[in-house]
């Protein structure tokens, strides 16, 4: 490594952080584990899910001599991951079994040469004595073990491929471990600790608050509906709506379909191949919205999910929790709804009473009474899901839930709650809520007539308010132990002594009424971009993001483009002052989103007018390339003659590699002629290409030229284009 400094001086490491990443501050306890790292301690992190955990490992990579295996559990993954981080300038590959002999060679090459900073594997690799003995031939900086959990019995997806990395540090004395993980309780972290046989690690428990998401619960009427306008007060906002079966989830599609939301549906009842094309089409905002089972779950690593939508209760707070958490990931505002109806209980009871075992199934029982007290809960829903997790939320309003946002106000509800289990006991305590329900309203059914309950003294007295109301007060009750409501196929609703108390006046009872509903959590995170302007960033994103087959948030993320759209930055040091553009991703895309801008504000000079200040006042940093001493070999290997494919071979390298670090080079300001690399006339041929197409897209070139053009020579005369068009 040519640093002048070790990593492990580095004063501000806020410097490599912008010039790599674009961003200007790291995230809660990002900067510790980067400093444990670089001083080769092993780690222990939870983090919660969008907190940043890769970042961590990256970075490190990037300083460190050597390369990071990043243990993966998610070969569907690993393509989107590497696309990701390589477009950030950080060399990376991955290997697993999709890849091809050919493609397989191709990067344990590049391992051995010492070209990468990040190699993703498959756990299961580790069992394997070929590959520990690859591993062996080369230094390695760190082995980062992504959702870590997944070794541990004790958490929700044990992996028993994960049992092999215990054999790491038996074979890799040297190098550090850093294990990563979103969701774990304290037991869950020993055995992680202990399995993977990390040696006194520095530990990083994070809250497990995510401040930019807005909870919601609301009572569940017309699912269907209720979610259809939700989506219309979000258009073009990507998003998931959770239901239990894989029916309800045909069918809410469907719907949502026939009133003209671009949806897809997702479980595991259809092929694979459907599968993954829904899954693509929501990665890469072909489609804003996906209806699916918990099925849909691990394999979303997209940053720019706006809302998830739980049209059925889980099952238990953990699964809500993560899959709430797969909104918001890029820390821009996002609305977490669930929708809560007492029957979803009884269908989760009756799944329940199938478990076989009596203590999982206790388990269980408990769970969905914690999630049933969540939803029904009437204090802010932040604070029962962060307790839930161990933890106390310091403000007393958090002002990102429906509770705390909406001004709710405890009212007094003790003459209601007294008519609900009035009529409770007077029928016997042997009906549930629905039954209940019909008699205070005084509904005339079959069942009330032939039971005689039009003639109890509570039959009727609720008729002036909503049954939904009544349902709620219920909810209440429960939620506040006054009644509990039975197990088994038709649960009832029994009184308690607490419930006993409110009856005859001896103790308070006082419900939650919420006086608006606010969309979101404004009050706690900035929502002020030009609309418009987004809406257009975003599809020149989609626009470079399929020209290059990479998911949009690949290219910028929701906040990075929120941000431009807030800023309107007008020249490329000011771009370079938006949080997540960093040195390669403004060489890349600065001038298409700039010209944009430009040209947007030009035509809205109103919208213009009202650009707030940069995040951050523009500094100029000295651009240094990153790795930069394998360009220099290049440059020097250049210099002394040598072709590009010359330099390729004599370096172990693919001529692509060589071409990518010629183009640097050139981009760089170094003289280096193209014709020296690319015959004049297939320069000619190009550059009629990239003109006539009007495109810098090198798959357009290469494919126009029926192949007789490669992607290097492509590579190269575009950014002898892109300097020349600079000069002028
Ligand atoms: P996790 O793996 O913990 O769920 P990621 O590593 O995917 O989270 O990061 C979530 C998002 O946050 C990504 O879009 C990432 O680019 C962004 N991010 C990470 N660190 C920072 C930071 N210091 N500043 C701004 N954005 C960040
Ligand atoms: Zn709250």
């Amino acid at each position: 490594m040519a640093l002048a400094q070790k990593p492990d001086e580095i004063e501000d490491l806020t410097v490599p952080l912008d010039r790599v990443f674009g961003f200007h501050t790291f995230r809660p306890n990002q900067e510790e584990i980067v400093r444990a790292i670089l001083a080769r301690r092993d780690v222990f992190a939870v983090m919660p899910t969008g907190g940043g955990k890769s970042l961590c490992y990256q970075l490190p990579a990037h300083l460190l001599g050597g390369v990071c295996i990043v243990v993966s559990p998610l070969i569907s993954l690993m393509k989107d991951q590497v696309d990701a981080v390589r477009d950030n300038g950080i060399r990376a590959e991955y290997f697993n079994s999709s890849l091809n002999g050919l493609q397989r060679s191709g990067v344990l090459r590049r391992l051995s040469s010492g070209d990468l900073d990040l190699l993703y594997v498959a756990p299961e690799r580790f069992a394997m004595e070929s590959f520990l003995a690859i591993l062996k031939a080369v230094p390695i900086c760190l082995f980062a073990v992504d959702e870590a959990h997944c070794i541990s019995e004790w958490g929700h997806d044990f992996r028993p491929d994960y049992l092999s990395l215990s054999l790491i540090v038996e074979h890799f004395p040297d190098s550090p471990v850093a294990a990563f993980t979103a969701t774990a309780t304290k037991r869950v972290q020993r055995d992680i600790i202990e399995r993977l046989r990390l040696r006194d690690p520095h530990t990083v428990r994070a809250s497990f608050d995510r401040p930019n998401l807005f909870y919601e619960v609301v009572a569940k009427d017309d699912v269907e509906r209720q979610v259809l306008s939700f989506l219309r007060s979000r258009p073009d906002e990507s998003g998931i709506i959770y239901r239990t079966t894989r029916a309800d989830v045909e069918y809410t599609a469907s719907f949502l379909a026939s009133h003209g939301a671009k949806v897809r549906p997702y479980h595991a009842g259809l092929d694979s191949e459907t599968r993954k094309k829904n899954q693509d089409a929501f990665n890469r905002d072909e489609i804003n919205v996906i209806v699916a089972t918990i099925a849909f779950g691990m394999g979303i690593d997209k940053s720019n999910i706006r809302f998830v939508v739980h049209g059925d209760l889980p099952k238990n707070i953990e699964g809500y929790y993560q899959e709430t958490g797969r909104a918001g990931r890029d820390g821009e505002p996002a609305h977490c709804l669930l929708f809560f109806g007492r029957g979803d209980t009884s269908t989760i009871r009756y799944f329940i009473s199938q478990i076989e075992d009596e203590a999982q199934q206790s388990i269980a029982t408990e769970k969905l009474r914690q999630m049933v007290h969540f939803a029904t809960i009437n204090a802010c829903r932040r604070r029962r899901l962060l307790a839930y997790f161990d933890e106390t939320l310091e403000a007393d309003n958090c002002g990102a839930c429906d509770v705390c946002a909406s001004g709710a106000e405890q009212v007094d509800a003790a003459t209601e709650a007294q008519i609900i289990m009035s009529a409770i006991v007077r029928t016997g305590g042997r009906f549930g809520a629905a039954h209940v329900t019909d008699v205070v309203t005084g509904a005339n059914t079959k069942k009330i007539r032939s039971l005689g309950h039009n003639r109890i003294k509570t039959y009727g007295v609720g008729r002036d308010r909503p049954k939904r109301y009544w349902r709620e007060i219920i909810d209440a009750l429960v939620a506040q132990n006054c009644i509990v409501q039975t197990d088994g196929e038709y649960p009832v609703l029994k009184l308690t002594p607490e419930g006993q108390e409110v009856l005859f006046g001896r103790q308070a009872f006082r419900v939650l009424v919420k006086k608006k509903t606010r969309r979101d959590g404004q009050s706690a995170v900035t929502d002020d971009y030009d609309r418009e302007l987004f809406e257009r960033l975003r599809s020149l994103r989609r626009r470079l993001a399929r020209e290059q087959d990479v998911p949009p948030f690949v290219v910028f993320s929701d906040r990075t483009l929120h941000e431009m759209a807030r800023c309107f930055p007008a020249t490329p040091d000011e771009m370079r002052c938006i949080t997540g553009v960093g040195e390669q991703k403004l060489e890349r895309y600065g001038k298409d989103f700039l010209s944009l801008i430009v040209s947007f504000r030009e035509s809205n000079p109103e919208a213009g007018s009202n650009a707030a200040p940069l995040p951050v006042p523009y500094a100029p940093k000295p651009r240094k390339s990153p790795k930069g001493e394998t360009f220099e070999i290049t440059w020097r290997l250049l210099e002394e003659g040598l072709s590009c494919s010359q330099v390729a071979e004599m370096r172990g390298l693919t001529a692509g590699t060589i071409a990518g670090h010629i183009e640097r080079l050139i981009l760089d300001g170094r003289d280096i002629e193209p014709d020296r690399h690319v015959e004049p006339a297939k320069r000619l041929e190009i550059e009629r290409l990239f003109k006539r197409l009007g495109t810098d897209n090198l798959r357009e070139i290469v494919d126009a030229s029926g192949e007789t053009i490669s992607f290097e020579d492509a590579r190269i005369i575009r950014a002898a284009l892109q300097t020349n068009g600079d000069q002028k």
